[in-house]
């Protein structure tokens, strides 16, 4: 064994010396080289590429949104004809309250979306749905998180609060009914991670590549891989509309006074 060790120590370092080529069928590779990103110190907190969304402190990257979203495709459509004629525009801050540590949404007052675009992304999302007696189904501490402004991953108190499947607690909203109900009860914060693909659409408009979501609730695997059939709508079924390659973020306004806390993303 010692013999063996030495010989292979003796083949790497005159392999060093004199460049010679690493035997192909070994399949390494070398380059490229990963980026270096420190991890958060606690699970949950941020790595040290995130972009933080909202840190307890300040809606400073939040705004009222421009276009909204639609709840069926024909809304949907005048959406994009509104966003494609967006030229100047004023943005407004967005009002929800922050109290504690955490964002709370304010009813009444609309939903609010991100300034920046994104694409591509991995989020980090807390949330807490607050003890309500008296609410049940979709009424129980609604809200819900639209990537890019229209694929709506839920939020809702499904811990014993039943309602239609591909509408609770981290589905696909109307789309894709979550792998397991992974809810802590109200009162309890808890956090989906979320790996979102945005969709491909080819100069003339047709989708090349649908959206793709995986998410875990708490750590557990509520979305595998899914791909979209297009914006999560409330009625009728859902189809691709092109849009940019970059889009905001909406936290939704749903009448509930649910909170949101150590938001961050990723860009991937
Ligand atoms: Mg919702």
């Amino acid at each position: 064994m010692k013999k063996g060790f030495f010989i292979m120590v003796c083949l790497g370092i005159s392999a060093l010396l004199f460049g010679q080529e690493i035997d192909p069928t070994l399949t390494e590779a070398w380059e490229p080289v990963p980026p270096k990103v420190t991890p958060g110190i606690f699970p949950g907190s941020p790595p040290s590429d995130a972009i933080i969304l909202f840190d307890g402190k300040d809606l400073s990257q939040w705004r009222k949104p421009l276009v909204g979203y639609g709840g069926s495709m024909a809304e949907v459509e005048e959406v994009a004809k509104k966003r494609a004629a967006l030229k100047d525009y004023e943005e407004k801050d967005a009002d929800w309250e922050i109290k504690d540590g955490a964002l709370i949404v304010a009813p009444g007052k609309g939903h609010i979306e991100t300034r920046k675009a994104f694409g591509d992304i991995q989020l980090h999302i807390e949330w807490l749905a607050p003890v309500d007696t008296g609410k049940t189904g979709q009424g129980y501490s609604n809200s819900g998180i639209f990537l890019m402004g229209q694929y709506e991953i839920q939020v809702l108190n499904n811990y014993e609060n039943p309602t239609y499947s591909n509408g609770q607690a981290g589905a696909m909203y109307k789309q894709s009914i979550p792998l397991a109900n992974a809810c802590r009860p109200p009162g309890e914060w808890q956090y989906y991670d979320i790996i979102f693909m945005a969709p491909r659409f080819a100069d003339d408009g047709s989708l090349i590549q649908p959206a793709t979501v995986t998410a875990f609730h708490n750590g557990v695997l509520i979305q595998n891989h899914f791909e979209l059939k297009g914006p999560c709508i409330y009625r009728g079924e859902p189809y691709y509309v092109p849009h940019p390659e970059k889009l905001p973020l909406i936290l939704q306004d749903h009448d509930n006074r649910v909170r949101f806390r150590n938001i961050w993303v990723r860009e991937l």
